[in-house]
């Protein structure tokens, strides 16, 4: 049997490409960094320089990240895990190391809690159908809260059809926070589970989770963070939050699409059935039944993306020499900004003014539907989102069918929220020749 070796692969050297340092050096400088993002150069509609305000829906990827995936298929790619080949020993060798990188970066206790999923979505629905179907029980109750993105509801709304739990929910108030006295009322339930979102990707707030998971814990509950937002925003220490799991998406995080994680509590884990079935997730398989392999296997079902898992390892490598106190406090300012000149242009109004947020801004015209907005913006090379956010709930609450959103990253500058403003004031114009 080979023993895997970490000395770097002859052909990986070869087609390595120089650009994996980049992120450091130096005092946090945006323009600095803007440079390693080869699409923040782009200009679209032939001459408008790209402003990408959709960094909750995605974000871009630096240089490093696209370039690690090309030198993977270049030089390493195998099925990792199964075969004793050269090429399968580099590629399984990666892909674990990727895993102790997110284990490091989230202060998992152990790479075993960490376990490649596609995404937060995958994710949430791994805990909803291999935890929550086998354990919910007719009048158990799941409570979530009023903001959940529809990932972190409606999962649940198909287990509580299954298993007859049913589903409490934390109200919003209206400056956007959770209302936490009624969530301590909700915990005098039968409850089970508390799932709730660390930041709202409408309102930008940020929920205190680390509280909200001791009083879910004294109620004999879990918990469930779901943390597509907040992973790429600030730190995030699963063992500080003490949270049973928490699950978010490389996308969002300067990683590739198709690659996310869960973290989940180890003695939960063990006792818990798979999600999905087939090879890489077995001990032993005779015709009538099987036995599961060790953690995480037992969860990853099938073949990896191993590239997407590698991809995100250095992504969390450029985050972590950016820092991620850095690019929460900045994203803070920026979002701030963006909200202190939204609210100097009549008929505009924003959603969440929670004391705490993240880069996320949510806001309505006017006059001006969100779809008619964001196309305005579009032409002036102005990425922005509109629609329901995937929140219908929320809109809802706040009596609204959709907004409009502008989501900032560490690698935007005010100059392009000027450039918003300006859209938007356009777009009023038009619309009402104001
Ligand atoms: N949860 C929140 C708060 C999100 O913002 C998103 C995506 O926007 C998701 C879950 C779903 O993430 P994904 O589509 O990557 O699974």
């Amino acid at each position: 049997m080979t023993t895997p070796s970490s000395a770097p692969s002859t052909l990986a050297a070869l087609v390595h490409c120089a650009c994996h340092e980049q992120g450091g050096g130096g005092p946090f400088d945006p323009l600095r960094l803007r440079k390693d993002f080869p699409i923040l150069t782009l200009t679209v509609h032939k001459d408008k320089t790209l402003a990408y305000l959709d960094n909750a829906a995605t974000t871009q990827k630096p240089a490093s990240v696209v370039c690690v995936l090309c030198e993977y298929y270049q030089a390493c790619n195998a099925n990792v895990h199964r075969s004793l080949h050269y090429l399968a020993e580099q590629a399984t060798l990666r892909f674990e190391e990727a895993r102790r990188k997110v284990q490091r970066f989230i202060g998992a206790p152990s790479e075993r809690s960490v376990i490649f999923t596609r995404g937060t979505t995958e994710g949430i629905n791994l805990v909803a159908q291999a935890w929550g179907r086998r354990n919910l029980k007719p009048n158990d109750e799941v409570v979530l809260t009023g903001m959940e993105h529809h990932s972190n509801l409606v999962p649940w709304q198909l287990v509580a059809k299954e298993t007859g739990a049913k589903l409490k929910f934390v109200p919003v108030l209206d400056d956007g926070a959770l209302d936490l006295d009624a969530y301590g009322r909700l915990l005098k339930g039968r409850v089970r589970l508390a799932a709730f979102t660390h930041i709202s990707n409408v309102l930008g707030t940020v929920n205190p989770v680390k509280q909200m998971t001791a009083m879910a814990h004294a109620a004999g509950a879990l918990v469930l963070v779901d943390a597509a937002q907040s992973v790429p925003n600030r730190p995030v220490n699963v063992a500080d939050i003490d949270c049973d799991f928490l699950a978010f998406s490389g996308h969002k995080m300067l990683g590739p699409t198709g690659i996310g994680v869960l973290y989940g509590r180890l003695e939960i884990l063990e006792r818990m059935e798979p999600f999905l079935a087939g090879g890489e997730m077995i001990n032993r398989v005779t015709l009538e039944e099987s036995t599961w392999a060790d953690l995480p296997q037992k969860f990853e079902a099938g073949t990896p993306h191993v590239s997407g898992a590698i991809g995100l390892g250095v992504a969390v490598d450029y985050l972590q020499r950016v820092g991620m106190e850095t690019i929460r406090a900045y994203d803070e300012h920026l979002a701030r900004s963006m909200i202190a000149r939204l609210d100097a242009i009549p008929g505009v109004r924003v959603f969440g003014r929670a004391p705490e947020r993240g880069g996320a801004v949510s806001f309505e015209v006017e006059g001006v539907h969100p779809h008619d907005l964001a196309q305005f913006c579009d032409k002036d090379g102005i990425a922005i989102r509109a629609g329901h956010l995937c929140a219908q709930p929320l809109m809802q609450r706040f009596g609204v069918p959709a907004v409009s959103r502008a989501s900032v990253y560490f690698y935007n500058v005010e100059e392009e929220l000027d450039r918003l403003v300006q859209s938007i004031l356009k777009a009023k114009a038009f619309f009402h020749g104001a």
